[in-house]
This record gives structure tokens, sequence and C-alpha cells, in this order.
């Protein structure tokens, strides 16, 4: 049931080893949270996986298939396609409203404005901030933000969604309920998630752990 698998990852920055032996396996639907000390290789082990770095040596595939025999082009159709991305900062687009940036991603494959538009306030409901579906990024709260993030990230159907330190810029009160509600939604639409965070509470929404450490990953069976 693996839908993304890395083995033996290995990955420097001029003399820095950011990798160095990682390997990791996520299955579908499953919930992953990247732990680990700063500096100990979680965002290149997460941008690895997504595909966009390319890692030194060492494999990473997603259902069976090597990211490294894809073209450029199949790789970022990848991407668009079947991931979802949710940073720290949720990177919307400013000068649209919360509601367009998530209709975004539907209406760039292509979809008339209404259909887009109309799925994208449904998520904004299931994500519990359909009154900010006017507003434009700058009007809302982080926590509001980044929900509009994650609904953004699942609208497409995507079948993985990478988040960096998607609660990092918010209260932990705020961050759990964005926790709360991203891993709900990710579960209602069987997306795997790999979240990379440092706080405990975050990474308590996860089924598994994965401690990274000087560039290795140690997969911890989240005791449950
Ligand atoms: P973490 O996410 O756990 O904080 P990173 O994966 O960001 O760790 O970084 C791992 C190591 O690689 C660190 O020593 C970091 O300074 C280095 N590193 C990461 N990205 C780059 C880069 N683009 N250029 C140079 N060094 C980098
Ligand atoms: P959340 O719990 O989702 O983070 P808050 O309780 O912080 O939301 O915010 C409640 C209301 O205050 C929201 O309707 C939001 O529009 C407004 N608000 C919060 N923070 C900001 C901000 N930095 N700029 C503009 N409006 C904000």
């Amino acid at each position: 049931n693996a839908l993304l698998v890395a083995e033996d990852l290995h990955k420097r920055f001029g003399a820095t080893p950011a990798l160095d032996g990682a390997s990791v396996t996520v299955g579908a639907g499953e919930i992953v949270a990247v732990m680990g000390p700063s500096g100990s290789g979680k965002s290149t082990l997460l941008h690895c996986l997504a595909g966009i770095i390319t890692p030194d040596s060492g494999t990473v595939s997603y259902r069976g298939q090597p990211l490294s025999s894809l073209s450029d082009s199949r790789r970022s159709a990848l991407r668009r396609g079947e991931f979802g991305f949710v940073f720290q900062f949720g990177q919307l687009v400013p000068e649209l409203t919360c509601l367009e940036n998530v209709a975004l991603p539907m209406r760039l494959d292509g979809a008339k404005r209404r259909d887009a538009e109309r799925r994208a306030a449904e998520w904004l409901a299931r994500l519990e901030i359909d009154d900010v579906a006017k507003k434009r990024p700058g009007e809302v709260s982080g926590g509001q933000g980044q929900r509009v993030a994650v609904a953004r990230a699942l609208v497409t159907g995507a079948r993985v969604v990478f988040a960096d330190e998607p609660t990092g810029a918010l209260d932990s009160l705020n961050g759990e309920r964005v926790m709360r509600l991203f891993t709900a939604a990710a579960r209602d639409s069987g997306a795997a998630v790999v979240l990379v965070t440092h706080e405990p509470r975050v990474a308590a929404y996860s089924d598994r752990e994965i401690v990274v450490r000087d560039g290795r990953a140690l997969d911890l069976e989240r005791a449950r």
C-alpha cells in the first residue's frame, strides 16, 4: 500500500550534508509527521519526496515509479495533479479573494469559473471559513489563511499533501484548530499528508512519526 517510497537519500549543499542515507515510506491516506531538530534535514527530505529537488543519490518512487525516470514536464504535471502544498505562510495570491485562491488550481486546469467557485465554496465550508470567501488574504487571520491554503491544496483531489511547518506562524490554539480541520479534510478525501513540524502537539495529529537526525530518518510507529 506504499504510495511514496524514498530509499537511502543523500543530498549535500556544498560541503554541508543535508541528507545522509534517509529512507521513508508513506502509505496511501497516511498522515506522517516528520520531526527533528532544526537543520537536521527535514525540509530537504520533504523537497526530495515532492520532487522539488533531486537527491545526489538514492531514489524516490511515487506509485512504484522513480521520479528520476520522469521528464521535467511529467514531474511538474505530477506535482500539479497529484500533490498539494501548504507552507508556513500560506503563499496565497494577495490580489485574489480567498474563494478565488481556492478556485485557482481548478481554473488553471480549465474549469469554468462557476464550477470552480462552487467547489471552492464547499471546501471553505468544510474548513469552517465560509465567511472569508470575499476577503483577500491580507484581511484574514493567520489561522484562516492557513485553512484557505489547506483547501487550495486538497481541492484538486491531491493524493499527497506536503506541509512544511503549516502551523509554525500560529499560536498553539489556532495551530491545533488548523491541524484538526486539515487532518479531517485529508482523511475525508483519502489524501496522505507529509507534515514537517517541530511541535509535538502538531505531530500528535499524525498516524506515524519519522524523526530526522543528522540527515537520517528514523521511523517510529506511533503507539496507539
Ligand atoms: P531542517 O528542515 O530540519 O531545519 P534543512 O533540510 O532545511 O533542515 O537543512 C539541512 C541542512 O542543509 C542544514 O545544515 C542547512 O543549513 C542545509 N541546507 C538546506 N538547504 C540548503 C541550501 N539551499 N543551500 C545550502 N545549504 C542548505
Ligand atoms: P482564527 O481563529 O481563525 O485565527 P481569529 O479569531 O484570529 O481567527 O480572527 C477572528 C476575526 O478577526 C476574523 O474574522 C478575521 O477576519 C479577523 N482578523 C484576525 N486577524 C486579523 C488580521 N491580522 N488582519 C485582519 N483581520 C484579522
